[in-house]
């Protein structure tokens, strides 16, 4: 099974902004012009080039030599290469997506159809090319990590996270995604055929590892999970020392369920009086903790009053079990207490698969296309009727876009050339 993300190969192509294709080929005229639109690009964007990594930088380049692709019509593209460690970057115009015969604006359309949860074979036909086309793109755009996209946009590394697994289907197998959100954008989508702690430890170590790579010193401080057995020991496993708080609407929806054979309207007045509890528990600052473990005893007494002493053993035992997340959550007021955007996220990707199914398949690169999938989540501007219309998942949590335009962001910030500035970001 193509679980595991293909390594990435020592990609130096950067896709270049040049506002209107007239204009790049002008540049094509003069070299020396053509380098220095390119190396403004880089700065304007904060970015720096990916040298070797023996090579001390610095502006070094020269044009190097170039080549036509045949494919696209005879467009020339010019590579740079540096002339302390040899390092040879592709510059592809902003018109131009890599190693592919479509078009940006058809590839724009396509994809957004898909986000919209569109399938792929109608993508494909409303877009006049191949559904593989489009599933080979999707793939593509997932060679870069999400960490790496994410932190080009200049967001820290996430302190608090909700971690969760979204059930799902490959052909007849059930296969689980490991995901990572923190707020509005998604730090890891991946891919297991188990759930055993084994294997979500490996999936959410390639975000870990991504995410150390970036920030050696990186700690988490919290993880707000729905108190799964084997997502939880992961989680401890990949980051001693986090909080691990349980949903506390996830408890809430739960209690119903533990009330057995009783009357509707009592189970409604319970699940109410939880919510209060609940509610009144995170308002309390300071004393929250205590407040709770003394309360959570008394609504169990209350259940056995109300419901019978089976159902309050039940309470009991549940909440036993549970409590320790949900101290977790209130002893932390920065603990997220809801797993709300996780599960939105989860729906957001669930429609895709679904739309996707002919092409989940065993043989499929599933990383690379669930990333692929992450990235457009991240990236593509919510509808103009939703909250935060027009903004993006990285501009809701305070990113810097290279552009204005979504597509374009897509194409820069999944170069494999391009690495973070130390200093001079944009904007
Ligand atoms: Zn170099």
């Amino acid at each position: 099974m193509g679980t595991a993300a293909k390594p990435t190969r020592e990609n130096r192509t950067i896709t270049v902004d040049f506002r209107d294709e007239t204009t790049y080929f002008h540049l094509m005229e003069d070299g020396k012009a053509f380098l220095e639109c390119v190396l403004a690009f880089i700065l304007s964007l904060g970015f720096q080039l990916t040298h070797k990594a023996t090579c001390g930088g610095g502006r070094g380049l020269t044009r190097h030599s170039h080549y036509v692709r045949v494919r696209l019509g005879g467009v020339t593209i010019w590579r740079l290469q540096c002339t302390t460690c040899k390092a040879v970057f592709t510059v592809l115009p902003h018109f131009i997506l890599r190693y592919r015969s479509m078009r940006p604006e058809v590839a724009r359309d396509a994809l957004l159809a898909t986000h919209g949860g569109l399938s792929l074979e109608w993508c494909a036909v409303i877009c006049n090319i191949s559904p593989m086309a489009l599933y080979r793109l999707v793939c593509a755009l997932g060679h870069q990590s999400v960490v790496t996209v994410l932190t080009r946009c200049g967001l820290p590394l996430p302190r608090y996270i909700l971690a969760d697994e979204k059930h799902s289907r490959c052909l007849t197998d059930k296969v689980y995604l490991p995901t990572v959100v923190s707020g509005r954008v998604m730090w890891h989508l991946g891919y297991t055929a188990e759930v055993s702690a084994a294997a979500l430890t490996q999936s959410y170590g390639v975000f870990q590892r991504a995410a150390s790579q970036q920030e050696p010193s990186y700690r988490v401080q919290g993880v707000l999970t729905d108190g799964f057995d084997s997502t939880t020991k992961s989680l401890r496993m990949l980051f001693p020392g986090a909080r691990l708080g349980n949903c506390l609407r996830h408890a809430l929806n739960k209690l119903p369920k533990k009330l057995m054979a009783i009357a509707s309207p009592v189970r409604k007045a319970l699940r109410s009086q939880f919510h209060t509890l609940l509610h009144r528990a995170r308002q309390r600052k300071g004393l929250r903790v205590f407040a709770l473990g003394q309360r959570l005893r008394r609504f169990a007494d209350h259940v056995t009053t109300m419901a019978g002493a089976a159902n309050g053993e039940r309470v009991r035992s549940w909440f036993a079990d549970k409590k320790a997340g949900w101290y977790a959550v209130l002893a932390d007021p920065q603990m997220p207490a809801s797993s709300t955007l996780l599960d939105q996220a989860h729906n957001a990707i669930d429609r895709k698969l679904f739309a996707m199914k002919g092409f989940h398949h065993p043989g499929g690169s599933q990383a690379a296309f669930l990333t692929g999938l992450a990235h457009l989540y991240n990236l593509i501007p919510y509808q103009r009727r939703a909250l935060h219309a027009g903004h993006c998942g990285v501009e809701v949590e305070g990113g810097r876009l290279p552009t204005s335009d979504w597509m374009l962001n897509l194409q820069i910030l999944t170069s494999g050339g391009y690495q973070c500035g130390a200093q001079t970001p944009y904007h």
